[in-house]
């Protein structure tokens, strides 16, 4: 059997050896598939080593028990194997999308990216999806042939998971056959990359639930307020009264948040693989072209999007917008904004390749993305004198 021809894919897979191959072609590797290559070039990146100082929703030094961006990303990338494996996609590509769905993502999370992409308003703007693939394409400097790492075109389809119709067409016109296509057809991508799309979602909705309340942000009894959480918490609750003397006394309340959290994974999973199940046997694509045709087919049921939706706007309201988080987003925008200026004025103050670069607003950008949270903070001290978000 060759290389690629996957016996326990499903018929609408991403099969590694039908893979739409390599911007610049490249000789198989001679012990792994197209696809598990991707992922281990990814994992090998400079960009994949600093998600593990890139804040999520809390900054850094506010303790080492936060989600980062690294171990948000292994998360995506096990509830994304896990349904895969169950809906025979495939496993490796999966694992490659989700380990990189987030190489784009500025220092600080979401309030980074926001001061970034105003910064960017007036010179096309900045958009973190985009700038994963970015980042896989173009900055990422490794190999004597090419710049980035040369994914594959179903590795880099997932990876742009959003795309606004300006700079679909821009891509486009570069690469007209490339992964922004599909902004411009309005066709879907591959079953795999609309699951790490999902997962990407529960593994966040999960964890940050977990993280507000170690931070005190949130409390259990307003979460209680939302059906989805108060339905698990009264199982776990259950679960421990049935225990009785035998359940284990040290932690009670951690544990409870703990088998909460990790029925209500297993409980969102269970439910993607059910509905798109379901969503497949009815259409019945025929191979990954079809897949491409067919409306999105990975989701939840009706109910329980409900519910996930509910989640979120709670988290949105009560931990996103939280006065305490707020209060950093506003410093971390001000970091941003200050570094982007600063070396716009003099670029100089950037290593020479970004430096010499012809678009100097573009290449701050890039520069500015490409930092963790606490190079950011040195390098603002450097040049503004102040000090931000000082370790207590
Ligand atoms: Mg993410």
């Amino acid at each position: 059997m060759n290389r690629g021809d996957s016996p326990g894919l499903a018929p609408w897979a991403c099969w590694p050896g039908r893979s739409r191959g390599r911007r610049f072609a490249e000789p198989a590797a001679a012990t792994r598939d197209a696809h598990q290559r991707d992922r281990d070039r990814i994992v090998h990146s400079n960009a994949f080593r600093r998600l593990v100082y890139k804040t999520q929703v809390f900054v850094n030094h506010e303790g080492d028990l936060f989600r980062t961006r690294l171990t948000h990303s292994l998360e995506v990338a096990q509830v994304a194997r896990s349904a895969a494996r169950e809906l025979r996609l495939n496993e490796d590509l999966v694992e490659a999308i989700a380990l990189a769905h987030d190489l784009g993502h500025t220092p600080f999370g979401h309030a980074g990216q926001d001061a970034l992409h105003a910064c960017m308003t007036p010179h096309g703007g900045f958009e973190h999806n985009l700038q994963s693939l970015r980042v896989v394409d173009h900055l990422e400097q490794r190999y004597f042939a090419f710049d980035g790492l040369n994914l594959s075109f179903e590795a880099r389809e997932g990876i742009l998971k959003h795309c606004s119709p300006r700079n679909a067409r821009r891509l486009c016109a570069a690469e007209p056959d490339g992964p922004a296509r599909r902004f411009i057809d309005g066709t879907q991508p591959s079953l795999e990359a609309q699951l790490v799309n999902l997962a990407d979602e529960i593994a966040y909705c999960t964890h940050d639930i977990d993280d507000g309340l170690r931070a005190g942000l949130l409390q259990v009894e307003r979460l209680e307020e939302v059906p989805l959480f108060a339905h698990w918490h009264a199982e776990a609750r259950h679960s421990r009264a049935r225990a009785g003397a035998g359940a284990t006394s040290a932690q009670p309340g951690r544990r409870v948040v703990f088998e909460t959290l990790r029925r209500l994974l297993s409980a969102l999973i269970a439910d993607v693989v059910q509905a798109t199940s379901a969503a497949v046997a009815a259409v019945q694509p025929g191979d990954v072209e079809s897949v491409r045709s067919s409306p999105p087919l990975v989701g939840f049921t009706r109910d329980q999007r409900r519910a996930v939706d509910a989640l979120k706007a709670f988290l949105f309201s009560a931990l996103y917008r939280h006065p305490q988080v707020a209060d950093t987003t506003a410093q971390a925008r001000q970091v941003v904004t200050d570094l982007f200026e600063a070396y716009v004025a003099r670029p100089s103050e950037m290593p020479t390749d970004f430096a010499a670069a012809e678009d100097t607003p573009r290449a701050v950008a890039d520069y500015i993305a490409g930092m963790t949270d606490r190079f950011a903070l040195r390098e603002h001290h450097r040049l503004t004198g102040r000090r931000v978000f000082v370790e207590t």
